[in-house]
This record gives structure tokens, sequence and C-alpha cells, in this order.
């Protein structure tokens, strides 16, 4: 086990496992590298794209098992982050139509909605928009469905995990706007696989997930957040490298903390003090380094 600098939770803010990819061996990977809490977020784990509310409710069942195993195999505490896939509303319009698929998307949030409720999941996620441009008329449907996901994450008091292409100023102003519109709490909104470092005021109030790259979290660090650290390793043996690894997060903190012992402080922003911020809890460890 790396040695945990005292009383500093790693925690990776979004990442995916998969029942047939390594699942709880990459927990476990995460955990031996000085990891202690990750924030697992749903994806499709079946062939083809869900068609029905039931697709989407056993897709979260599976995430929220997946979830468990992690506690109790790999002594990781695991938070589940739970959405219908915006990606998933292109294969639906073209089976089902726009109203039908605007509406299935619709009834998987307000089934994600009770998860979070019933306080089994944490956040809204991921939502937003395809990251690839579409055609003209998935524009209207995109919209509607990313402002339905901010109408229930509002209802619920949850944060929204964002999924979309890379934003600049201009964009995060964009989101501003529609949450304004909805009365979304700007402040619960967060941008994940975010890449570049902007200067605070620019984010408007969004939160930043950033991409643990090395020269990205040396930039982060010296912002005073909210933001988080994320892998959003996918758990697919078929595309290896295709975004970092699961124990990158805790690599990096331990390399850094251990070169400068003085950036305790600073590590404590996207490892705690970020996540009281947005989602009003704390990751804690125990004395052992064992997460609470
Ligand atoms: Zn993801």
């Amino acid at each position: 086990m790396a040695a945990t600098a005292a009383g500093l939770p790693v925690v990776d803010h979004h990442c995916h496992l998969s029942p047939t990819g390594e699942g709880i061996g990459a927990a476990r990977r995460f955990r031996a590298a000085g990891g202690t809490h990750l924030f697992l977020a749903t994806q499709n784990y079946e062939a083809g794209v869900p068609l029905s509310p039931e697709a989407y409710e056993r897709q979260f069942e599976t995430t929220l098992g997946l979830a468990r195993a992690v506690e109790a195999e790999a002594g990781v505490r695991a938070y589940a982050v739970l959405g219908p896939y915006p990606v998933d509303l292109v294969g639906q319009v073209e089976r089902l139509g726009a109203p039908a698929a605007i509406e299935l998307q619709g009834r998987a949030m307000e089934s994600a909605g009770r998860l979070i409720e019933e306080q089994r999941a944490v956040a809204l996620g991921e939502v937003g928009r395809p990251h690839f441009p579409t055609a003209p008329e998935l524009a209207g449907p995109v919209e509607e469905v990313l402002r339905r996901a901010l109408e229930v994450a509002r209802d619920v008091g949850c944060p929204v995990v964002l999924h979309a292409e890379e934003l600049g100023p201009e964009g995060f102003r964009g989101l501003v706007g529609l949450a304004a519109q909805v009365e979304f709490p700007v402040g619960r909104l967060i941008k994940h696989y975010h890449r570049s470092v902007l200067p605070t005021p620019e984010y408007q109030g969004m939160v930043p997930s950033y991409l643990a790259r090395r020269e990205t979290v040396a930039a982060a660090l010296a912002t005073p957040g909210p933001w988080f650290l994320e892998t959003d390793f996918l758990d697919d043996p078929a595309r290896p490298g295709a975004v970092l690894d699961l124990p990158t997060v805790a690599r990096r903190a331990h390399h850094d903390l251990a070169q400068h012992p003085d950036h305790l402080a600073l590590w404590e922003v996207p490892f705690q003090r970020s996540i009281q911020q947005v989602y009003g809890f704390t990751p804690e460890i125990d004395a052992r380094g064992n997460p609470r």
C-alpha cells in the first residue's frame, strides 16, 4: 500500500467499471496506489442503446452493485453517479423517434433521481450533450433533454455531472444561462472531462472536473477551486489507453506530496473541500488510512 498523506483521502471524481472488464481488480489497483474514494459513473453494460425505462433501471442497479462490490472487495468507498448517457439519445431518436426518445431520457433521469433521493447515488450524470457534431435535427432534442436533467436535479437537490464537448468561456456562459432559466444552482453544475485549466472566474460558478494529466494537475493546483480530478477510466479492454488508468489520480497525488509535503492543503481542494462545497459531504479516512 502506498503511504497516504496524513488524514488525506485520495479521490477519483469520475470513472467507470464494467462487470465484463477488469472491474473490482481495477479498484484494487487504485487502492494499492493509495486511492481511497471513487465516484463511479454508470454506463451501458449491454450491447446496443437502452430502449426502455427498464433497461436503464437494470443499468443503474448494475452500477450500484459494482459500487457495493468495490467497497466490500477493494476497500474503496464508491459513490454512484447515475443518468442516461447523452450519446444514447442519438440511437434512441433513430430507433424510437424524437418524442419517444426524449420521454425515455426523462424517465431514466427520474429513476436516477429517485435513487439519489434514497441516497443510493450522489449525483445525476453523466448527462448533457454528445461531444461530437450531430445532425441538425438532434439539436432540439439534445437541449430539451439537458434542460430536463437540470430540472430533475433541481427538484432532487443534487449535483449534475455534465458530459459535453470541451468548453471555453462562451460554452460555460451558455450553460450558466440555461441553469439560471430553470433555477438550477450553478455551483452544483460540474463539467466532467475538462482538459484546459481556465482562470477560475471564466467558469462563472460552474465546477471543472479535470482529466488528471500531469500538466493539468500542476496547473489546477495553482487555482483556488472548486475543482476535481478524474481519470474517466472506461474499463474497456478493447480500448486500452483511451483514457487514463484508474490509479493515475492516486499516483499524481502521492508523487506530488512526496516532493512537496507543503502541498497538503492544495490537495484538500479536490479531495475534500470541493466535494463538501458541491456535494455536501466530505470524504474521510481513519487513522489507518482506510476510507470511512
Ligand atoms: Zn464518463
